[in-house]
């Protein structure tokens, strides 16, 4: 299987009807960037920022993060990659910023939510993302938009950095693309407005699931309760795919789901064209899509997004049309 993988890293990922789709890879520190050529990503779909900070014993400084935001540039060598902004609090503890304790913490202070309110963490970020793509292209994403509000604050915060370094004289990216996580399920409410106001959405299936589903991510008695595959699941996704269709915004898939090669299949027949997923993924899910025909999973997927079937109607019948390749 091995062998059968690494023979695939140099090939394309096009199904067997002629669908390209773009493989992307997740990272979150340097040493996960040789995996880009391992794995044959083509891309970082998403890089997770909040890694250097939890690693780390002390806040890092500005310059540090503009050093490693300028190294995965670099170990990219021109593919795309998407930085999140920090994606802190919930679990995702920092020892030294002052954090309270909260009953439900990933329903809490976290994010997006404590970026705009201590807007110094978050211009500091974006100022050394900004340094460190000069010249280049910069993908920046916010993580668990609530609401519409947030995000013309977030992208407020990015023009004042913007204007501050060009009016010093800095060399700006050359492109600046701005995106957004969708995975607090309120913003499937407001798509059009949020589509209207970014370049590219990524979809982040594990919180939009556990939000989703009301079931805690990391709690094992009941994270597997609900299928990611139900009929409700993947009517919110196709919601997401259609609106980026309206509106011209490329939608992408970051969650766990996206490596696993059936999930990823279901996705694909949604509508997906690129997902991004853990590196070691890659090699079985492009196994899969170079034996997959588009158009008849398409017609799969979509006849389970009508009436009502059982949740567990789409994983039995993906499940079957994979045997049946
Ligand atoms: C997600 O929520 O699906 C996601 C990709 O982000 P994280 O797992 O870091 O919350
Ligand atoms: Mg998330």
């Amino acid at each position: 299987r091995q062998e059968r993988y690494r023979s695939l890293r140099d090939m394309a990922s096009v199904s067997c009807d002629g669908v390209k789709i773009d493989l992307q890879m997740n990272a979150g520190l340097l040493v996960d960037l040789p995996q880009l050529d391992e794995a044959g990503a083509e891309g970082i779909g998403l890089f997770r920022t909040e890694l250097q900070f939890m690693v780390a014993s002390t806040m890092p400084r500005a310059s540090d993060q503009e050093r490693l935001y300028s190294a995965v540039l670099d170990a990219a060598g021109g593919r795309p990659v998407t930085f999140r902004t920090l994606d802190v609090g919930g679990d995702k503890v920092l020892p030294y910023l002052n954090q309270f304790p909260e009953d439900n913490p990933a329903l809490g202070y976290r994010a997006l939510r404590l970026a705009l309110d201590r807007p110094g963490l978050m211009r500091t970020q974006l100022r050394a993302l900004l340094k460190a793509a000069a010249g280049r292209e910069l993908r920046v994403m916010f993580p668990m938009v609530t609401d519409v509000s947030e995000l013309h604050l977030a992208r407020d915060l990015i023009s004042r950095e913007y204007k501050h370094l060009t009016r010093f004289g800095h060399v700006m990216p050359e492109r600046l693309k701005i995106g957004a996580m969708i995975e607090v399920p309120g913003i499937l409410f407001q798509l059009d407005e949020v589509m209207q106001l970014l370049d590219f959405v990524s979809v982040g299936s594990n919180d939009l699931f556990q939000f989703f589903n009301a079931v805690d991510r990391g709690n094992a008695r009941v994270a597997d309760r609900f299928d990611d595959l139900s009929p409700a699941f993947l009517r919110a996704l196709k919601l997401i795919v259609d609106a980026g269709i309206r509106h011209s915004v490329p939608v992408t898939l970051c969650g766990e789901m996206a490596g696993r090669p059936l999930s990823a299949m279901a996705l694909i027949g949604l509508g997906f064209r690129s997902i991004s997923m853990a590196p070691p993924s890659i090699g079985p899910v492009k196994a899969a899509i170079v034996e997959m025909n588009v158009g008849r999973v398409t017609e799969l997927v979509t006849a389970y997004l009508d009436g009502s079937h059982p949740s567990d109607a789409p994983r039995r019948a993906l499940v079957d049309f994979a045997k049946a390749q």
